[in-house]
């Protein structure tokens, strides 16, 4: 009998030593999963935020390198060491705040936003990212998750003036963008200076391939798609490559009273057919390729002259460099048919291409998606039209970016809105994908 009971017990206790780790993963993977940010204290801490640099309309004019910005920095710092984090200024004057993972030789997971706005901007447009990044920070200290990783928010310098701080990191900040004048009226330099950054040891800030695991960006949409299409979550597939043109027809300028209709060679006229081309071709291919003319000027310029030369601005955006070129190459040919029938001549001077297309990662896009769909939320996969600091991340990291709708698709306006519950949509999708990246495959 005593045999017997031995036995059950052994057999008992082996069974224990097997199944009872796999029991505390799951429990430990529950909780994880379950693990939710505190939005009343992201709600209250984006007020607190909005009143650095408020403004009587509702909006913030929090320009970088402004008093505003720095006192708000100050009060950034504080939430950082309240979310337990280890924080510092880099070179660049990027705010950093990290938390130890328990394996020293793998790279950040690595999250954040900027806080600096345009001149009478919003109080979304950076600022979900980072106090959401912060928030994130804090539920996992909170609730003592040990992640593999370590975890650094970072704050990014002057991101509305030309993505200083993260143009630091990727190792592409100039010594000439240095000397640009911001809005503040300080040079980059200056501000960098003003922040607490090193401008002559800009070097230590740049980070190699390899040596972050991911970047992530919570950012409002700034457009209307997921507000008007209601859908709660965008994964960001790129942000967009910009190429821009100048566009010359050239005509005949003549009296607008004596010369004939059919005798004319109006370059404004041949210029109006062009910017109804352009439209066309852009809207008749399948994706969310843009293509704009919002520049126009007629020479000489008299209500009593046939305009005899049009200069206009022609600007694409898509995610793809090689669209950008089919649709150009479109748009060329009928210009130059446009110009046949109306007897001008038409010229494209190819001005830059004011930014490549910096693509996300496929694995953290399908951990972004995953995330959403855990938390009951809808999402789409879409292109980001505006520019990021995770464009320049991308260069260096794998990136993911999440949107949150922007109602109207208003921004850079004191008008901005994106409500709360949309916000702590997308904050918790943040935390989620942070955590999954964290325990995914594992290095
Ligand atoms: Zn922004």
């Amino acid at each position: 009998m005593a045999r017997h009971i031995f036995k059950f017990i052994s057999v008992f206790s082996l069974l224990s030593i097997m199944v009872l780790p796999i029991f505390c993963l799951a429990q430990g993977q529950n909780k994880i999963d379950k693990l939710r940010i505190n939005a009343g204290r992201l709600e209250q801490r984006l007020e607190k935020l909005a009143e650095f640099g408020k403004i009587p309309t509702g909006g913030v004019h929090r320009l970088a390198f402004s008093e505003d910005d720095i006192r708000s920095r100050i009060y950034i710092r504080s939430l950082m060491k309240e979310a337990g984090l280890e924080v510092r200024t880099d070179e660049a004057g990027n705010i950093i705040g990290r938390r130890n993972g328990s394996r020293a030789d793998l790279p950040p997971i690595v999250f954040g936003s900027h806080t600096d706005t345009v001149p009478s901007g919003g109080k979304y447009d950076g600022a979900v990212g980072v106090l959401g990044a912060i928030e994130c920070a804090q539920v996992i200290n909170e609730n003592a998750v040990q992640t593999r990783h370590p975890l650094e928010v970072i704050v990014f310098t002057d991101e509305e003036g030309g993505l200083v701080g993260s143009r630091a990191m990727n190792g592409t900040l100039t010594s000439e963008a240095l000397k640009v004048i911001s809005l503040s009226g300080k040079t980059i330099k200056e501000g960098i200076l003003a922040l607490g950054g090193d401008p002559d040891g800009l070097a230590k800030v740049k980070r190699e391939k390899g040596d972050i695991r991911a970047f992530i960006e919570v950012h409002i949409e700034q457009g209307a798609v997921l507000d008007s299409e209601n859908i709660d979550i965008g994964v960001v597939e790129g942000i967009v490559g910009i190429s821009r043109w100048d566009v010359t027809f050239k005509g005949f300028s003549n009296h607008a009273g004596t010369t004939p209709m059919d005798m004319r060679k109006d370059a404004l006229l041949a210029a109006a057919y062009f910017v109804i081309v352009v439209n066309k071709i852009v809207r008749n291919e399948p994706g969310r390729q843009v293509g704009t003319v919002g520049m126009i000027k007629a020479e000489p310029g008299a209500p009593n002259v046939i305009p005899g030369r049009v200069v206009m601005s022609l600007e694409l955006r898509d995610l793809s460099e090689e669209k950008i070129k089919s649709l150009f190459k479109k748009i060329q040919k009928e210009a130059q048919a446009i110009a046949e029938k109306s007897g001008t001549k038409v010229t494209f001077d190819f001005i830059d291409t004011m930014a490549h297309p910096a693509l996300t990662d496929p694995e953290i896009r399908k951990y972004i998606a995953e995330s959403a769909e855990q938390l009951g939320l809808t999402s789409l996969f879409m292109p980001s039209g505006a520019g990021h600091d995770a464009q320049d991340m991308a260069k260096i990291a794998p990136t993911g970016m999440i949107f949150v709708p922007s109602i109207g698709g208003i921004s850079h306006s004191p008008q901005e809105f994106t409500p709360m519950d949309n916000i702590v949509n997308g904050i918790n999708v943040l935390l989620q994908t942070i955590l999954k990246i964290d325990s995914g495959a594992q290095e």
